[in-house]
């Protein structure tokens, strides 16, 4: 009542209720920026993450039982036991996670943070500690128990990666004042892991959700015409689901009509389809009444009813809870096996298989009967029309197992593991009458390297283990601010890539998708940019410019146009290798080092590393690094060498200059160095460039301005594109952003280009004429060679244009002679290892067709695995031959003389050892066939049988 008298009382209170009629797109787009403003666009990723700290970690160690060991043998001869048995129990209570630490190898502990886990290349993770408590329960001849209860508060079990920005993480909450400090970039939203270094995403995996009822129609002709299923999977359980299928047969099947459209379910662990009402039976509910009280909720629904009436007639042969348990364990038990047997088999699947959401326990039939009798209602409904079939590709029929859960599954897994460790090195203590040492019996290396290896590799579950993903965790892309955000919000569904299916493919109407402008600024564009707004002509201008080709302005990147920076990080440790031998750092010393390599050597200073600002190429030694070898090692070679060159040198392709040397020591406490060499790459014809609108293409030709075609007002373009590129891909997006973008730039302000609002072509015309230009954006133009003005008027304006990767300096490569593979000796393969090019089938085929022979046998065999073999003519096998001492041999055929020497690539002798390894004999004949009788004609030709 005070309430009502308090608004009358508020002047103010009518008005505010004209006002509130209506909510303008301003006020909606107010509420989405405010969420975003707070949220970040990462935090599916820290919410999932910290939900798996503070609440999954400790369910799991709460679920697990206690450890419970009685000794193995009671009898101990000699010694007179007080107690009739002794049990000990051991349980795992609260959790406690710490801030991420590391600890020195000299013992010294201190925080992590994300900085120097990245420059050190060490795990940002923190310790897990829980309270233990031993119980040794003695019982005496009398029946008296007496319980020793030992607690020990915190034990560490071993040390779980922190995600970045999460609650758990140094950076929490930090300013953007502190964050600076730390040297870590305040636009950096988090969401991913540092395992040794390295960024670590973990990617969304899509699935159906599980515990749900859906009906699908099939497609006839089919044996079936509706089929319902259930994956069924019970919480906090570690195992696949159950999927149960409830199928009715297609009326084509059936005979006589509807009446033999029966309705059958697969249950686990059975083969072969079983009729409901059985299931029914072996549930424990006889009576039809009963059956049909759990499928058809009201019993004038006569349609529903009649349905029902071909399965009811199908099981009326088995009217017994007992019989029709038989019947289904007939179906599963191993046969032969008794009755009881099968019986209590089917009573074990029905309790512990079937349905195991709606539980496990005894007494649970009734509630399956009910959930079962639902699945075949649902199916019902859609077999008469009056439900629609179930949509697999609708968003509310899927879950994505994120961070959190995924860790989840990993944690419980390995938590497992340890208690099983736990309790079997307890079970030896007790077994030999050891003191039971808790520090000893958990090993923290289990959780530390179980959650470091998937989290590093990809691969979740066990190491080498069946039915493990790859693929789970990735390398986070940094190549741009919006590729980082966009791997941080990727997800995977498990269709395959090469599926044919559409289905999954397309856009649901359960997505619903928010862009504007304002995306823009969550990305951070402005602070962080991808591109640089470019003067755009779209011509053809000296041909230069042709299928996706584009001409660029010399004079622009004379001045710095789309200049970029690449670096690369080369990293050693002075690894141990034994107790006493060590690697060292160091210029090698060419008097005693042996093995070294092609490259120069020179840049390194005395501590063996390239000094910041140093210019190096081509294979220039970069971080020089010896081992001592030992005295027996040396023995085979000239005895001066005492050490063995491990210097790792610049990749051979790449130049540029040492920009940052960090000399630390890593988690093992051994010295570690990161050189980091920075190259500038300066746009060159063949680099790759595309707007916006996926209209790519490489520069074809670069021309210097005064060659540039101008306008009336001086302006030459950056970049020319073809306009060929235009019509058949119909990017009506770059035109508009192009004659925006110049009325923007004229007036000074920026444009929105957001879809479906009042933004149209006419009315950037119109305000692009009040600028004084041609209101297409057309423009008069002028030949930058002949000076004469170009016969069209040409389509001129700023286009935001983005440099991409693939960058010709990267990919230029030839080889005369070079590496070869150790077992075939065919040349290496790839660009990084100097490889030849591949002179493939097809490739080979047109030189067929061209009847170049001798041509097809240089490429394929001469310059390639060309190789000298002896065969010996009487037995077509390889002979042994010593050429220095001129001597021949088959040992098989005692054979010292009719041997001959044949030419076959390396891989044919290679093909013939492994065939021989198989005990298949590839005998090289090597006379002439016809003239085999009357003429030795030596290796004329080879012929294999
Ligand atoms: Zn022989």
């Amino acid at each position: 009542m005070e309430y009502n008298n308090e608004y009358e009382k508020d002047p103010n209170y009518m008005e505010e209720e004209d006002e509130e009629e209506e909510i303008t797109q301003e006020d909606a787009w107010a509420v989405i920026s405010a969420y975003f403003e707070e949220k970040g666009l990462v935090r599916q990723q820290l919410d999932s993450f910290d939900e798996f700290i503070q609440n999954s970690m400790q369910e799991i160690v709460d679920e697990s039982a206690d450890i419970e060991i009685r000794p193995e043998s009671q009898h101990n001869p000699g010694h007179q036991s007080d107690f009739t048995e002794t049990i000990y129990k051991i349980s795992f209570g609260q959790i406690y996670l710490s801030k991420p630490m590391m600890t020195e190898s000299d013992g010294e502990t201190a925080t992590l943070f994300p900085k120097a886990a990245r420059l050190r290349n060490l795990t940002y993770s923190a310790p897990l500690y829980v309270d233990v408590s031993k119980r040794v329960i003695k019982k005496g001849h009398d029946g008296e128990e007496v319980t020793e209860t030992q607690d020990f508060t915190k034990v560490f079990i071993g040390k779980v990666p922190i995600m970045l920005r999460s609650s758990y993480c140094t950076l929490f909450q930090n300013s953007e004042k502190d964050l600076t400090e730390l040297g870590e970039c305040p636009y950096d939203q988090g969401g991913y892991f540092i395992i040794n270094g390295s960024e670590k995403v973990l990617i969304a995996q899509e699935k159906m959700s599980t515990n749900q009822v859906y009906v699908f129609k099939k497609r006839q002709p089919n044996k079936y015409a509706y089929v319902g299923e259930v994956r069924s999977m019970a919480e906090n359980q570690n195992r696949p689901p159950s999927t149960m299928f409830v199928r009715m047969l297609a009326r084509a099947n059936a005979k006589g009509g509807s009446s033999g459209q029966y309705i059958r379910c697969t249950l686990p662990y059975i083969k072969k389809e079983i009729p409901i009402i059985i299931v029914f039976r072996a549930l424990g509910f006889v009576a039809d009444k009963d059956i049909l009280e759990h499928i058809c909720y009201d019993f004038a629904d006569t349609q529903m009813m009649e349905l029902l009436r071909p399965s009811l007639e199908e099981a009326f042969v088995i009217q017994n809870q007992l019989v029709a348990l038989d019947y289904i364990g007939t179906r599963g038990a191993p046969p032969g096996a008794p009755k009881e047997k099968r019986i209590k088999y089917a009573r074990d699947i029905l309790q512990k298989e079937l349905l195991p959401h709606v539980g496990v326990g005894e007494f649970c039939e009734t509630k399956k009967a009910y959930y079962f009798g639902y699945i075949i209602h649902r199916l019902l409904l859609c077999a008469l029309g009056r439900r629609p079939e179930d949509d697999r590709d609708h968003y509310g029929n899927k879950r994505l197992d994120l961070a959190g859960p995924l860790l989840g599954g990993l944690f419980r897994m390995l938590f497992r593991k340890l208690t099983r460790d736990v309790r079997s090195y307890v079970q030896k203590c007790v077994d030999n009458g050891k003191e039971v040492n808790l520090q000893f019996a958990i090993k923290a290396k289990t959780i530390t390297s179980g959650l470091k290896y998937s989290l590093a590799t990809g691969n979740w579950g066990q190491a080498n283990a069946a039915g493990t993903r790859a693929g789970v965790s990735q390398v986070l892309n940094r190549l741009t601010y919006a590729s980082t955000l966009s791997h941080l919000r990727r997800l995977n569904s498990p269709i395959g890539r090469e599926g044919k299916l559409a289905k999954p493919r397309q856009l649901h109407n359960s997505q619903w998708v928010l862009y504007d402008t304002m995306s823009f600024v969550l990305v951070n564009f402005r602070q962080l940019p991808a591109g640089i707004n470019a003067i755009v002509a779209i011509s053809c201008y000296s041909g230069y410019n042709q299928e996706d080709s584009v001409i660029m302005n010399q004079s622009s990147i004379d001045r710095g146009f789309f200049r970029s920076l690449f670096f690369r990080s080369y990293r050693d440790e002075e690894k141990k290798m034994g107790t006493l031998v060590k690697e060292h750092f160091g210029r090698p010393d060419r008097a005693v080092t042996m093995g070294m390599r092609h490259g120069s050597y020179e840049k390194l200073d005395d501590d063996g590393l390239a000094p910041p600002g140093t210019r190096v190429s081509g294979e220039d030694v970069i971080i020089g690094k010896t081992t001592p070898i030992s005295q027996d090692e040396a023995q085979g070679q000239s005895s001066r060498y005492s050490r063995r060159d491990h210097s790792i040198s610049l990749r051979h392709s790449e130049t540029g200059m040492v920009d940052q040397v960090l000399l630390t020591t890593n988690a093992d406490g051994l010295r570690f160095v990161k050189v980091r060499v920075r190259s500038v790459r300066i746009p060159q014809i063949g680099d790759k460039f595309s707007s916006r609108h996926g209209q790519k293409g490489t520069v074809g030709m670069t021309y210097t301005q005064e060659d540039m075609p101008w306008t009336i007002e001086g302006v030459t373009p950056d970049i020319i594109v073809n306009p060929h590129a235009i019509p058949s891909r119909m990017t009506i997006g770059q035109l508009i952003e192009c004659i925006m973008g110049k009325v923007a730039a004229h007036m000074g302000k920026e444009g929105d280009a957001t879809p479906f609002t009042d933004v149209t072509v006419d009315n950037i015309s119109k305000a692009l004429h009040k600028c004084g230009y041609q209101m297409r954006g057309f423009e008069r133009m002028y030949n930058g060679h002949t000076g004469r003005p170009l016969t069209a008027m040409i389509f001129l304006g700023p286009t935001y244009y983005q440099r991409l990767k693939h960058m010709v300096d990267d990919k230029i490569h030839s080889r005369g002679r070079g590496p070869v593979q150790i077992l075939t000796r065919q040349p290496a393969e790839g660009r990084s290892r100097d490889g030849g090019l591949r002179f493939g089938e097809m490739e080979r085929d047109c030189m067929i067709a061209h009847g170049a022979a001798n041509f097809l046998k240089e490429r394929l065999f001469d310059q390639s695995d060309a190789y000298r073999v002896h065969v010996c003519e009487s037995c077509g096998l390889i002979a042994i031959a010593n050429l220095k001492k001129n001597s021949f041999e088959c040992r098989g055929c005692k054979n010292k003389t009719d041997i001959v020497q044949v030419h076959i690539p390396y891989a044919c002798k290679l093909l013939f050892q492994e065939l021989m390894s198989m005990a298949i004999a590839p005998r090289m004949l090597t006379k002439d066939l016809k003239s085999a009788k009357g003429r030795k004609s030596g290796a004329s030709s080879l012929v294999f049988s």
